[in-house]
């Protein structure tokens, strides 16, 4: 049997083909092919899609701590974990139309991105400076990333021009959410029928932390931050559609810090240390049902778990009559609450 002979027009073409494939896959990275979900700006809706549920510890399916909103053609961005970025542009997520970024606290997992956000929004089409809010401490942590960030802005600027790249687009505007300590919440943000209001929550020895709440055409959503089981998330949440809560699995997380300790690690005290500042399932799955709300979406998930199986432990605790739906939230999952009903649908990306 003779063999196989490729003529020279044959090899041309499948190069070509090849090209057009990676042509395609890098339009596709700005935007300009499918996935390109710039549809959810504005379609009526508030839309809330989990870009980061996992936490400080590493783990190859859950970025750090990050839920995006988006309504009435805004995105917001409730902290900003390691990872949270790529999500965000491999989904088609409307990064240019990024309207700002809340910070619950200044842990690393929840700003790490800052950085990163600024320049994804920016090389995508936001031409302002980037609004991030936060509490008291907001405008260091701001001052720092800009200063790490500001050679890359300017050779950029060099690069590309200022037409293509308005200098402005790179800088960012800090905003400080002043709380007072008897004051469980606060209106920051009103425009256009999307509110942002702010409430303090109880990360001690971080403080002040904050969580919050976004309100758009009747729905409504409450990020908690980082905290314990706290009054104002209660609150804050009484029949909210979503409430986007963190959890920390006490049972795994002594565990861990046991074997360690027993080996001398001292990562073991820096693993017990977090027992006391996060909430256990049980405590998240009463709150969830004693302020009625819709649908708990369970993130910043402590320790991320490597099997889906598993992550039952965060279910712990919910008792079987309880009013309110609860799921494990992951990276990609979008819940999408049409204005003005009870409809919700939730996908994952
Ligand atoms: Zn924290
Ligand atoms: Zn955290």
């Amino acid at each position: 049997m003779r063999p196989t002979r490729h003529s020279a027009a044959t090899v041309l073409s499948a190069a070509g083909a090849a090209c057009l494939l990676l042509a395609s896959a890098v339009e596709a990275q700005f935007g300009a092919r499918p996935p390109n979900r710039s549809s959810l700006l504005d379609d009526g809706a508030l839309h809330v899609v989990i870009c980061g549920s996992g936490s400080p510890l590493p783990s190859a399916e859950r970025a750090g701590p990050c839920t995006a909103v988006i309504a009435g053609g805004r995105m917001f961005l409730i902290d900003v974990g390691p990872g949270s970025t790529e999500n965000l542009r491999l989904w088609g997520l409307p990064v240019g139309r990024l309207a700002g970024v809340l910070l619950t606290h200044f842990h690393s997992d929840h700003i790490g991105e800052l950085g990163e956000v600024v320049f994804a929004s920016w090389t995508s089409g936001r031409a302002v400076p980037l609004d991030v809010y936060g509490p008291a401490g907001v405008d260091r942590v701001v001052a720092g990333f800009q200063a790490a960030y500001e050679l890359d802005v300017s050779y950029r600027i060099a690069h590309h021009g200022a037409d293509l790249l308005p200098p402005d687009g790179g800088k960012m505007a800090a905003h400080t959410i002043e709380l007072a300590e008897d004051a469980s919440s606060r209106v920051f943000y009103d425009e256009d029928g999307l509110k942002l209001t702010a409430f303090l929550v109880e990360h001690e020895p971080i403080a002040p932390a904050i969580g919050y709440r976004i309100d758009y055409g009747g729905r409504s959503v409450v990020v908690s931050g980082d905290t314990i089981r706290s009054a104002n998330v209660e609150a804050a949440s009484q029949g909210v559609d979503v409430l986007v809560h963190e959890v920390l699995s006490g049972a795994l997380i002594s565990a861990a810090a046991q074997a360690l300790e027993s080996a001398g690690n001292p990562q073991g005290t820096l693993i017990r240390d977090t027992l006391d500042y996060h909430t256990f399932p049980a405590d998240v799955h009463a709150l969830a049902a004693d302020a009625k709300v819709k649908l708990l979406v369970l993130s910043h998930l402590v320790p991320p778990l490597p099997a889906a199986q598993a992550e039952g432990v965060f279910m712990r605790g919910r008792a079987e009559d309880a009013p309110n739906d609860a799921v494990v939230g992951a990276d990609g999952m979008h819940i999408a609450l049409p204005a003005n009903s009870d409809e919700r649908t939730i996908e994952t990306f």
